[in-house]
């Protein structure tokens, strides 16, 4: 596994590695469910690019940038048998004094993710932008797991014509559901007991739809029910929305995407799932 540290290197280590290129960003401090994109890309193309960069864009004033996990040494280890080149720029790499473009994306950004969390969207959408600039992949993969993420890059891809696919693979879960998370780390073990509660009321979601509910707001009010039971956690927002436009569903006549948003203590998780 070679590194690069600047944009410059990318590019040179890029120019010399065999196509088709699988490309994974991440804000490191990785887990088995990174490890899952980084395998997918390993199976499908010739070389793998993965990225590590905390990108200070996406976070807003009062959230976790400073305090975000991080541990360089124990990544390198778990990609180093299967990344071809890691890219770590620092933050000045990517946005130098007088950086001023954003790549913004109108619509599926106003609701869920990006109505508690403003300009988050307008970060990633950047970074992300800037990061296939840079690398130059075929493929990126993403998790579902941030499923409006992975829509708003679909949508930039597809809007901005990158040459390049797009694919979104399925969550990796701790045995007892927990969707994996590198902000995992900030919970004690109680909040950690707590924590699986995102996974129950999306259970019961699809459980309640299996035996035919399709009140979009019954199930809403189900899973808040069923959340606001455990005494740790505080919701955010709870959706039953259509998958591609994100918008709330009154009826459940297609396929949904369930999604929450949860605070425990003061660590905010997300979940979602397909009601097929
Ligand atoms: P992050 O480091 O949190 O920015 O995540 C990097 C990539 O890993 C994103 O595409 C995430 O959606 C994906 N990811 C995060 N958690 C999981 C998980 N539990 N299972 C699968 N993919 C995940």
């Amino acid at each position: 596994m070679k590194t690069a540290r600047t944009v410059a290197e990318m590019r040179a280590l890029r120019g010399q590695l065999a196509g088709p290129v699988g490309f994974v960003p991440t804000m490191g401090f990785l887990h088995q469910g990174h490890l899952s994109l980084v395998d997918r890309a390993r199976a499908e193309n010739a070389s793998v690019v993965v990225s590590i960069f905390v990108n200070p864009t996406q976070f807003g004033p009062r959230e976790d940038y400073q305090t975000y996990p991080r541990d360089l040494q124990r990544d390198m280890a778990m990609l180093e048998s299967s990344t071809d080149v890691l890219f770590l720029p620092d933050a000045p790499e990517m946005y130098p004094p007088g950086f001023n473009t954003w790549v913004e994306v109108a619509g599926i950004t106003d609701r869920l993710e990006g109505a508690s969390r403003p300009g988050h969207f307008r970060g990633v959408a950047t970074v992300v932008a800037k990061l296939f600039n840079i690398v130059q992949p075929h493929r990126a993969y993403f998790g579902q797991k941030d499923a409006q993420q992975l829509a708003v890059i679909k949508k930039v891809v597809s809007d901005l014509n990158m040459p390049l696919e797009v694919i979104g693979l399925p969550t990796l879960r701790e045995p007892d559901g927990l969707a994996m998370s590198s902000r995992n780390t900030y919970l004690n073990p109680e909040q950690r007991r707590a924590a699986t509660v995102l996974y129950r009321a999306l259970e019961m979601a699809r459980q309640s739809r299996r035996s035919g509910e399709r009140d979009a707001s019954r199930l809403r009010a189900g899973m808040l029910a069923l959340v606001q039971q455990e005494p740790q956690a505080r919701v955010d927002y709870v959706s039953i929305a259509d998958p591609n436009t994100l918008e709330e569903l009154e009826e459940i006549d297609r396929p949904a995407l369930a999604s929450m948003a949860v605070w425990i203590g003061t660590t905010r998780l997300i979940d979602n799932t397909v009601l097929e």
